[in-house]
């Protein structure tokens, strides 16, 4: 089958990635979004496009040949709720939403690699192109694999790309074994009596036994967790119901931890617990934690590692290349997948100049779009080949 016309590919890909950037839409929002995907994956003539799969996932499917194997691509569509500051032409035209983390791109980079590869073949196999709902939230991949996308669409490994601003265009970017982090939410709430700010000895007011609290947690990471692990503890919020003249009886700490290892997360719980039950204590107050986790840590397979590199070699300059990149303390809920089959998550680079990602002046870069098509072709034909 022909080649397509690589200029005109960049030229289509970049006017949907800037109509879809115009038009955000927030996590299990992304009516217009999917549409536009299904639309396009009908118009390349894929075997089979399912909408509605976890909310407002989509599902493309593609084949060729006779072999049995498939493998999945898997882009995300969900936008965030900031206002855009950037006053590109393309700016989000919905306040208060906008694509600052660049899924945009990532949508309309594997709807080119769907148009690619459904118009010039070269593999033996099964392609399924999952678009996800709400990433951002950690909520879309389980919508979709609760909705049955493992039985009703099965597939032997998954890839998945994200952009990397301050990684330079053309560079990519990955690495076998845990690559992001678990983040688990909780929010601890202290008891006490509130009373006259004159008079505190009447009371059992609860902000000083908070702020204990809160420096306190500082010792899970620096004191309890085995140095070799990698772990973050970040108090976020803290609020209570004091005012002026009158002291608190009851306080609410929230954040935010980061592990990579699910014995790290359950030993991070269980010292919180013996920290705020135990300084409530000490102030004659209780304590309370409920503890959640939002996101699994992102463990990439060794020899889908190995194929992503080998794969990656077709598209990047070798010197470009990177396959032990540095452990991330953020998440992605492309994880999700990885429980269920072995694959790889990987980074392109959004550019040195870029605005850093969820900053309401960031831009996917257009001069990536190629790359990531490309790398999506390249993997499938490296894991699907042709006898
Ligand atoms: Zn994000
Ligand atoms: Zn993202």
């Amino acid at each position: 089958m022909a080649a397509l016309n690589q200029n005109i590919l960049v030229a289509e890909m970049t006017a949907w990635r800037r109509d879809l950037h115009a038009h955000p839409e927030f996590g299990f929002e992304e009516k217009r979004t999917s549409a536009f995907v299904a639309d396009k994956l009908r118009e390349y003539g894929l075997d089979e496009v399912v909408e509605g799969v976890g909310g407002t996932g989509v599902v493309g499917t593609l084949r060729r040949g006779s072999s049995n194997r498939a493998v999945a691509l898997r882009a995300d569509m969900d936008a965030l709720r900031i206002t855009e500051q950037g006053n590109h032409e393309h700016a989000s035209r919905t306040p208060g939403v906008m694509h600052a983390c660049g899924h945009d791109g990532h949508t309309a980079m594997l709807l080119g690699a769907a148009k690619m590869l459904a118009a010039e073949g070269g593999f033996d196999g099964t392609v399924r192109f999952v678009f996800q709902p709400a990433e951002e939230w950690g909520k879309g991949a389980l919508a979709m694999l609760d909705d049955g996308l493992m039985r009703r669409f099965p597939f032997d490994e998954i890839y998945g790309l994200h952009n990397m601003p301050g990684l330079p265009v053309g560079h990519f970017e990955t690495r076998s074994g845990p690559l992001m982090s678990a983040e688990d939410n909780f929010e601890i709430v202290l008891e006490g009596l509130g009373g006259h700010a004159a008079r505190p000895h009447v009371g059992r007011e609860v902000l000083v036994a908070a702020c204990a609290v809160v420096t306190n947690l500082q010792t899970i990471a620096a004191r309890r967790l085995n140095p070799a692990d990698v772990a973050v503890v970040s108090v976020t919020e803290l609020i209570t119901d004091g005012t002026r003249n009158a002291l608190p009886g009851h306080a609410r700490i929230l954040g935010d931890a980061r592990s990579f290892r699910p014995e790290v997360s359950a030993e991070i719980e269980r010292q919180m617990r013996i920290i705020a039950e135990g300084t409530a204590l000490a102030y004659n107050c209780t304590a309370s934690v409920a503890y959640s986790r939002e996101f699994v840590p992102l463990v990439n397979d060794a020899d889908a590692t190995a194929a992503a590199l080998a794969a990656a070699a077709g598209v990047f300059e070798p010197q470009a290349i990177n396959g032990k990149g540095e452990l991330v303390t953020a998440s992605e809920d492309f994880a999700r997948f990885l429980d269920h089959v072995p694959g790889c998550f990987a980074y392109i680079g959004n550019g040195e100049a870029s605005a850093p990602l969820h900053n309401p002046r960031f831009d996917f870069n257009d001069a990536a779009l190629i790359h990531g098509a490309s790398f999506h072709a390249a993997i499938v034909r490296h894991r699907l080949p042709v006898a």
